[in-house]
């Protein structure tokens, strides 16, 4: 219990404060107001947890990383959250992330920047990347974060920390602010599996206030196949040794390995940008400045009022994807791109289900390189989305995923990732245990 009211507790929140000058994990800390929120007795007792600024937490900021939402306290607490506090977890702040959840290396905050507690010139990735160098740097034991398309597992492969994104619906989306609602679901990083499985049985389950949630079914499959990809992947040196390493050692441990191809890969991205970028230009249609959002100082009339908080409010990435995602949608053009994506998406579905019919589960790279430098040296916006093609299929298909990490190459973490048929989330555990 880490916060007891006392010099322990002191020690800690200032230890956390001065952490967070390095990391720039948090974009706000107020562990006071957490425990005032904090109710419950439950097995998760006093300990600390992380908030991705893009969920709601009563009394604390939402800004989801833009100016858009610079100013917003949420007046009501995240289904997902509530449960956590119901056990006794404590919020101590909200955690960065790319504006909106759209990016893989959190530089595309507008709010702050984070470093990878491993190499502080690198990125933590993202969008979850403020939570997963809080667990990763030993500020928290667990943070929550959102994968829309790899959000929480690619930010902890780049920080060597355990990713859950869990099946589509089985978390609750209530209080999560939507940028593609079909494709995103709320997950954690933690440090320690067992605290992860934890936080994830306390937080699924339906909730009547999102219509999209269920309970989870029944599952009880001993895995013993475990089906890999192979062929040329894309993979950078480093990434490629351990996504082979990590199959030897499963190998070893008495897991038959299933060699599976999936040539729809290939088209994961360009159908997850199609979906995601229509759905993010209708779900950011509300930031107005009228009823939410960044009010400009002055302008002659309502049109101009609009024009003017959007071009304020808004970064970069965001406007490239509300633009292309109103040009996907466009009279005369949906069946060009956005239902043909839809149509990819589909396929990529049943390729899966064609893949767990002869395996229990699937071992697949995150992301095809080491994490990579702030900045110039880095990926470029186009390079990161190409790169989003092993996270995004679990999206597209709405099957669990988990992050694992696996090692170090060069003095950077890497991991893996398995994903199972939907509501499997206890294989991926078992995988992962078996492996640790
Ligand atoms: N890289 C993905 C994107 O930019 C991740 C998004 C996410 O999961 N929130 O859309």
């Amino acid at each position: 219990d880490l916060l007891d009211g006392g010099a322990k507790e002191e020690t800690y929140l200032s230890k956390l404060r001065e952490r967070n000058e390095e990391i720039g994990a948090f974009l706000s800390l107020d562990a006071a107001r957490g425990k005032a929120l904090s109710s419950g007795d439950g097995v998760l007792r006093g300990l600390p947890f992380g908030v991705k600024d893009n969920i709601a937490v009563e009394g604390f900021p939402l800004t989801c990383a833009s100016r858009m939402l610079q100013d917003l306290v949420s007046p009501y607490t995240a289904t997902a959250v509530s449960r956590l506090l119901e056990q006794g977890a404590v919020v101590v702040g909200k955690t960065n992330l790319d504006e909106f959840g759209m990016g893989s290396s959190c530089d595309m905050s507008a709010l702050g920047r984070t470093n990878n507690p491993w190499d502080l010139s690198r990125a933590a990735g993202g969008s979850s990347g403020g939570s997963a160098a809080a667990v990763s740097a030993g500020m928290v034991p667990f943070a929550l974060g959102s994968d829309t398309g790899g959000s929480v597992r690619q930010p902890a492969a780049f920080c060597g920390v355990y990713g859950l994104k869990p099946t589509y619906g089985v978390v609750s989306r209530f209080g999560l602010v939507a940028y593609a609602s079909s494709l995103e679901v709320i997950g954690a990083v933690a440090m320690d599996l067992d605290l992860l499985e934890t936080v994830f049985e306390v937080m699924r389950g339906e909730d009547e206030r999102d219509h999209s949630s269920l309970d989870p079914e029944e599952d009880d499959c001993e895995v013993r196949r475990i089906a890999v990809l192979t062929g040329d992947l894309g993979l950078e040196a480093p990434v490629a040794r351990a996504y082979e390493r990590a199959q030897e050692v499963l190998k070893d441990l008495g897991f038959q390995l299933v060699e599976v191809v999936l040539p729809e890969l290939e088209y994961a991205v360009p159908a997850y940008y199609t979906i995601a970028t229509a759905e993010a230009s209708a779900n950011l249609a509300r930031y107005t400045g009228i009823r939410y959002g960044h009010r400009p100082m002055w302008s002659e009339n309502p049109q101009e009022l609009m024009r003017k908080a959007r071009s304020e409010g808004f970064g970069p990435e965001v406007k490239l994807r509300i633009l292309l995602g109103t040009f996907v949608l466009r009279s005369g053009f949906q069946d060009r791109y956005y239902h043909k994506a839809q149509r990819v998406r589909t396929l990529i579905r049943r390729s899966l289900e064609q893949v767990f019919s002869s395996a229990d589960v699937l071992l697949m790279p995150v992301f095809p390189t080491l994490p990579f430098p702030h900045g110039e040296g880095g990926l470029s916006s186009f390079q990161q989305k190409m790169a989003d093609r092993f996270t995004t299929t679990a999206n597209l298909a709405g099957v669990p995923a988990l992050a694992v990490p696996v090692g170090r190459e060069e003095g950077l973490p890497v991991g893996v990732q398995v994903m199972a048929p939907p509501f499997g989330e206890q294989r991926l555990f078992q995988v992962a245990r078996a492996y640790r």
